[in-house]
């Protein structure tokens, strides 16, 4: 009986096997790759045929986010040979990074995460900590192999730049060394009041992204220097080169050091991504044409209510027009198109009819003018 375990009523096990069992259940189970969904695109132009979909315009920042989607599909392969290729999309508020984000994590079929950089902190100081994003990522993530692969959007990354000195910077720097952390892999143990978890988190694909206002400034001084920049896509430098059209897609790695990004983090983004304020026309393909577009979004929406609803072309055009007058971007576009349609709303007769007309935001204009 010395080596018998009793498991119950006339039940007894060798107090060996149990043991070896308990250890087996308890292992951690090996991460099975996750397989992508049949139609996943294959190569990195089928990635950005996809993302033309759903996003207008931002070809550049496509194509580069295409390639890190396709090195990340080779890794949700079990591919481990294939190196990380974290993203910084960076550009003005509104104009698709988020969006870019979301559409990249559905492509690969895996969770999506945001979080706000700035709500975070370095160990031990006040504020989340950073590897407390294991809790959001299997929050989000159905299988422990979905989570290993998950999509982590950090937005407001630009406010994590460190300069201007004192506590603020060390504040900066120290939350940006606890996301390079993260980026370096291994599994990471987190504990708060009411739970513990394990993840390794070699396999994340980190998004980072911010407005980075005054980024343009830092590129000019450089370009003007004399300098030669190193990193890829550096340009050779030099007034002549100078496009000030979109100077911020002629940003390379140094150009974020001075902004205030420690060199050991963006030497382990290598994905540079350029995203550029939306022209007008984009905006109106925004609004009607994309895969769920405003407009298609809310056409879908009244049906089901057996309310028939119509944007005029030409008051998309002017919402376009008053979006991009108002630097309010795509997000700028909902706004106007939500207050139009609220005050149809209340105003809806027997007809149930709701259209959008260009002579409602002329003669109401006022109404839309005060936002942005
Ligand atoms: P950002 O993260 O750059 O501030 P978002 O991605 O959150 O902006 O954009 C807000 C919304 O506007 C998105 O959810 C999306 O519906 C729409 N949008 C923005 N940019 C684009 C784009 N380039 N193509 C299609 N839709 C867009």
């Amino acid at each position: 009986m010395g080596n018998l375990v009793e498991c119950g009523k006339d039940i007894y096990l060798c107090k060996s096997c149990a043991e070896t069992a308990l250890r087996c259940f308890s292992a951690k189970p090996v991460p099975a790759a996750v397989q992508p969904a049949m139609s996943a695109p294959q190569t990195p132009r089928e990635f950005a045929e996809e993302l033309d979909k759903s996003v207008i315009g931002q070809r550049e920042a496509k194509k580069a986010l295409s390639v890190a989607l396709w090195k990340h599909a080779q890794r949700l392969r079990g591919n481990t040979a294939v190196p990380p290729a974290h993203v910084l999309l960076y550009g003005p508020t509104g104009c698709g990074k988020t969006y870019l984000a979301q559409c990249a994590a559905k492509l690969l079929d895996v969770p999506f995460v945001r979080v706000d950089a700035t709500t975070f902190s370095e160990t031990g100081y006040k504020g989340r900590d950073v590897q407390e994003i294991v809790f959001n990522v299997l929050h989000a993530a159905k299988t422990r192999s979905q989570a290993e692969h998950a999509v982590v959007f950090v937005d407001e990354f630009d406010k994590l730049s460190a300069h201007g000195g004192g506590d603020r910077q060390a504040y900066q720097r120290g939350t940006q060394h606890a996301f390079l952390t993260m980026l370096e892999g291994g599994v990471v143990t987190v504990e708060n009041k009411q739970e513990t978890a394990e993840l390794d988190v070699s396999g994340l694909l980190f998004i980072f992204a911010g407005a980075f206002p005054g980024l343009d400034e830092v590129i000019s001084t450089r370009l003007h220097s004399g300098e030669r920049a190193i990193g890829f896509g550096s340009q050779p430098l030099g007034k002549a080169q100078e496009n000030t059209k979109n100077l911020i897609t002629q940003a390379v790695s140094a150009d974020f050091m001075t902004y205030g990004v420690e060199p050991e983090l963006i030497g382990r983004i290598s994905v540079l991504a350029p995203i550029l304020p939306l022209g007008a026309p984009d905006l109106v393909r925004i609004l009607t044409e994309a895969d769920g577009s405003v407009a298609a979004q809310y056409g879908a929406f009244f049906s089901q209510l057996g309310i028939d609803f119509t944007l005029e072309p030409a008051a998309a055009a002017k919402l376009a027009e008053l979006a991009h007058e108002t630097s309010t971007g795509a997000r700028g576009l909902r706004g106007w198109l939500e207050q139009l349609i609220a005050s149809q709303l209340f105003d809806m007769s027997e007809s149930k009819s709701i259209r959008i007309t260009v002579e409602q935001l002329e003669g109401g204009g006022s109404r839309g003018r005060k936002r942005g």
